[in-house]
């Protein structure tokens, strides 16, 4: 498999910026994905109402510490952006130990680790420190300062729209609201960014949306102020934890039989990686929003292995050693199969429906004599021509045939140029 240095690249780059659901860290980035494509960057005022939410305050951070008598920094947020809480209200107070000891967190089963906290809709303050360091506290008094500004500003989220020849669209959702995190978040953002530039790039059926947005509020914030678009919306997929060495897991979407799902499945199985489908369940990232019931929309969850099985989920050790180039490559690959696959699947009539037309004679068996797989691209004809009554479309003929979708998809392509198969037009649907 080819890999893609520019994937871990970005990865790089964006790693060290402190980003939350509000503020400059989540700017920041969407400025170095504008460099690679053009996204329109959307500020949505705080206090905006959301169906049952309001967009909440923006939050930004320039220093936070815990100081000791000696003047050394305990903790220090300018080492490493977990070190603080996400949402941390501003603070500047002597305390002892016993009084700051309630909003230290740390992970006694990985003491090197530090932890990943939030408290976006609850004013809290914490640090986050390594379980290493947390035992060495000695009972003194601590200088604690977390300057930070709790105001009103916007929730901003990168939006990058492609026309394709219909308004139908595929939606690629991924979140980037989470600091310094490889796998969760960072390698969904390069997946996507990866699929824009090629599908920019490509005539399009679909037209395609991107959306760079902050995990839950971001989605419910889009949806809310979005609805107008929703029914255009015939696909999609939140591209997440995709950077990992484990192996697929594709979560279907809440109808667990759209056309994404069957998709997805396909490429997966004909991939000849291991991997595994998982059904819908309420809990997990932005498919929990698309996939509520007043939208129910067709959008699965393309991730490696799931959140929270494994060990360095939301710690300091999701870091660029997690991640594999290899794996983004893979990841990109499979997704942009599926989309490959969504563009050609389309419904053909066969015709010649009365009896098999000769195909000798027209020198479709010659054409392919000489080809490896012979027989498959046989088998593959027959199949197109059999199944093409204008109820079947082509995915529902691969998988019938169990073929891949690719070989199906050339058949009928020669099928159309010999004249015996076209494009199946429902009435009203131009
Ligand atoms: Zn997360």
């Amino acid at each position: 498999m080819e890999t893609d240095c520019s994937l871990l690249n970005l990865i790089k780059e964006l790693y060290p910026i402190c980003r939350s659901i509000t503020g400059e860290g989540v700017r920041e980035t969407l400025r170095i994905i504008q460099k690679r494509v053009p996204l329109e960057i959307q500020e949505v005022p705080s206090g905006t109402k959301v169906f049952d939410w309001t967009v909440p305050l923006e939050w930004n951070v320039t220093d936070a510490y815990v100081m000791n008598r000696e003047g050394k920094r305990v903790i220090d947020f300018q080492s490493h952006n977990l070190h603080l809480m996400s949402y941390s209200v501003p603070v500047r107070k002597k305390m002892s130990l016993e009084e700051l000891r309630p909003h230290l967190f740390s992970l006694p089963a990985h003491p090197e680790w530090i932890p990943y906290r939030t408290s976006y809709y609850k004013e809290n303050w914490g640090f986050c420190m390594r379980h290493v360091d947390f035992e060495e506290l000695s009972d003194e008094e601590y200088d604690v300062v977390i300057d930070s500004t709790l105001q009103a500003g916007s929730l901003t989220y990168g939006e990058l729209y492609l026309p394709g020849e219909a308004s139908d669209e595929i939606l690629v959702s991924c979140h980037v609201c989470h600091p310094s995190l490889c796998n969760d978040n960072l390698s969904g953002i390069t997946v996507a960014v990866k699929l824009a530039e090629t599908m920019a790039a490509r005539s399009r059926r679909y037209s395609y949306r991107f959306l760079f947005i902050p995990g839950t509020i971001g989605s419910i914030t889009w949806l809310a102020q979005n609805e107008q678009i929703v029914p255009r919306i015939r696909h999609g997929l939140v591209i997440t934890g995709v950077g990992d060495a484990g192996n697929v897991t594709y979560k279907k979407s809440r109808q667990g039989d759209a056309e994404i799902d069957r998709a997805m499945t396909h490429v997966l199985r004909h991939s000849g990686e291991a991997h595994s489908i998982i059904d819908f369940f309420p809990y997990g990232y932005d498919e929990r929003q698309y996939c509520s019931p007043g939208f129910n929309l067709p959008i699965g969850c393309f991730m490696r292995t799931l959140h929270g099985q494994y060990p360095e989920y939301h710690s300091s050790a999701d870091n660029l050693d997690l991640v594999r180039s290899e794996s983004l490559s893979r990841s990109y690959a499979d997704c942009l199969q599926a989309f490959e696959l969504l563009e050609g699947n389309r419904v053909y009539v066969s015709q010649n429906p009365r009896c098999e037309p000769q195909l000798g004679r027209r020198g479709l068996y010659r054409a392919v004599a000489g080809q490896q797989e012979n027989q498959c691209r046989e088998l593959a004809l027959l199949w197109v021509l059999n199944m093409s009554d204008g109820r079947h479309a082509l995915l529902d003929i691969a998988d019938r045939a169990a073929l891949p979708f690719g070989q199906i998809q050339s058949a009928a392509e020669a099928l159309v140029e010999a004249e015996l198969l076209k494009e199946y037009r429902s009435p009203g649907n131009d």
